[in-house]
C-alpha cells in the first residue's frame, strides 16, 4: 500500500551510480569483471534459453539511443542506453545507461539500476571472456587504439581474464592516453604511450579499436594487422559507424554476438550479407571452433548484444545480499485491493 507506508513488496531496489561505484570499489574492478565475465559466459552457454531480438534502434544525425530487452522465461531484462560520439567534445559521456531486471512471473521489476558503469564492466568483460577463446595462447601484450571512457575496464579485463601484462595506448587526444595512463598506474599493467595507432600495435598479440566516430573510420589498416593476432573490434556498433579497413574483414576470421543485430551494427555491414562469421556462444558451447592456428587473424566485431547486460543486471542483483549497496524505491502502485488503483489515489489526499 503506497500511500504512507509503501509495503516491501512493491519497493525495488534501485542502486545509483554511488552505489554503484561503492560495489566497484568494494570488490574491485578487475575482480568485479572477473565475476560478470562468469556470469556472460554461462549464459552465453545456455543461448537457447533466451528470448532474442536486435535491439530497438532510433537513429539521429548526433547519435543513436536503444532499448535492448531479453528474457530466459524467468527474469525479463532490459537497458536503456545512448550512442552520442560528438558528446565527449560537448562535456558529455558518449554512451550512458539505465536497465531494469523483472520476474516473469508477475512483471514486478527486483532491480532499477545505474548502467553507465555497468556497461564498461560488461563490455569489457565480453570482450576479454571471447579473447580467452579466441587469442593466441600465452597472450601478454595488447594494442589500444582510442583512450576514452571505455578504455581502462578494458585493459583491467584483459589483464585479469586473459593474463596480458602490456597494453600500448594510443589516441588522436593525447590527454586521453594520458589520462588512462595515469588511472592504470596502480594496476600493475605495464603501461606505454605511444604517438601513432601504428606504434600502439607494433608486436602486440591483440588489438582493442574503442574509437568513437559517427563515420566508416579506418583507425586500423590492413597492413597494421600482422598474421596471428587477435582484433577486439568495439567502437563500430552502429549503421555507418565503423573502425576497420574493410580487407582485414576479408583476411579474418570473424565472431559476433547476435547476427541480426551485428550484421545492421557491426565491422560486417560492409560485407556481403552471406559473408562467414561465426557466433560466438557456439565457440564457448564447444559446437564451432575458435582459434584453429597460431597464424590465423581472429576478429570479435563486438556490438554489445543484450543478454550481456541481463548477465550484469543478474549479478548486481545478486550482490545486493552482500553489500547492501542500494536504496528501495517506492515505484510499483501498490493498493490494498488491487482493483482500487483509484481509491487509493483519493485516499492519499485525505491522509495529507
Ligand atoms: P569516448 O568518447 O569516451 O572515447 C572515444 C575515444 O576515441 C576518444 O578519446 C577519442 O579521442 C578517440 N578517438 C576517436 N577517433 C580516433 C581515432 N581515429 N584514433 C584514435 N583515437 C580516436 O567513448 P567510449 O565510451 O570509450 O566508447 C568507445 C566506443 O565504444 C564508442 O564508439 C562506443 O559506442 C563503443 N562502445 C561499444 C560497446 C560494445 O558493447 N561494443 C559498449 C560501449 C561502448
Amino acid at each position: 500500500m503506497n500511500t504512507l507506508s509503501p509495503s516491501p513488496l512493491a519497493m525495488v531496489p534501485f542502486v545509483s551510480v554511488d552505489n554503484m561505484m561503492r560495489l566497484v570499489n568494494s570488490i574491485g574492478a578487475a575482480q568485479m569483471i572477473l565475476e560478470i565475465c562468469e556470469y556472460i559466459e554461462a549464459d552465453f552457454k545456455r543461448w537457447p534459453e533466451f528470448d532474442k531480438t536486435p535491439r530497438v534502434a532510433a537513429h539521429s544525425e548526433e547519435g543513436v539511443i536503444e532499448l535492448m530487452p531479453t528474457s530466459d522465461g524467468e527474469y525479463y531484462g532490459f537497458k536503456y542506453v545512448n550512442g552520442h560520439p560528438a558528446n565527449m567534445a560537448r562535456g558529455f559521456q558518449t554512451v550512458t545507461a539505465f536497465g531494469v531486471l523483472a520476474k516473469v512471473l508477475n512483471g514486478y521489476p527486483v532491480l532499477f539500476s545505474e548502467m553507465t558503469i555497468l556497461t564498461a564492466l560488461r563490455t569489457a568483460a565480453t570482450s576479454a571472456l571471447a579473447a580467452k577463446y579466441l587469442a593466441p595462447k600465452g597472450a601478454k601484450a595488447m594494442g589500444m587504439i582510442g583512450n576514452g571512457a571505455q578504455c581502462e575496464f578494458q585493459a583491467l579485463a584483459f589483464q585479469k581474464v586473459v593474463g596480458v601484462e602490456t597494453v600500448r595506448l594510443y589516441d588522436i587526444d593525447p590527454l586521453a592516453t594520458e589520462k588512462a595512463s595515469r588511472n592504470l598506474k596502480s594496476s600493475g599493467l605495464n603501461v606505454i604511450i605511444c604517438r601513432s595507432a601504428e606504434e600502439a600495435v607494433t608486436g602486440v598479440d591483440i588489438i582493442t579499436t574503442c574509437t568513437a566516430d559517427k563515420q566508416n573510420a579506418t583507425v586500423l589498416s590492413d597492413n597494421m594487422v600482422g598474421s596471428g593476432v587477435h582484433i577486439n573490434a568495439i567502437g563500430g556498433d552502429c549503421p555507418g559507424k565503423t573502425e576497420l579497413h574493410r580487407d582485414i574483414l576479408l583476411r579474418a576470421n570473424i565472431f559476433v554476438e547476435y547476427p541480426p543485430q551485428t550484421r545492421v551494427e557491426g565491422e560486417i555491414q560492409v560485407l556481403d550479407e552471406d559473408h562467414p562469421i561465426t557466433e560466438l556462444w557456439q565457440v564457448i558451447n564447444g559446437q564451432a571452433d575458435g582459434r584453429t592456428s597460431e597464424r590465423q587473424i581472429t576478429l570479435f566485431d563486438s556490438v554489445g548484444f543484450a543478454t550481456e547486460d541481463f548477465s550484469a543486471l543478474r549479478y548486481v542483483h545478486h550482490q545486493l545480499k552482500n553489500g547492501g549497496h542500494y536504496i528501495n524505491l517506492d515505484l510499483l502502485a501498490d493498493p490494498d485491493d488491487p482493483r482500487d488503483l483509484f481509491g487509493m489515489v483519493i485516499r492519499a489526499k485525505s491522509a495529507k
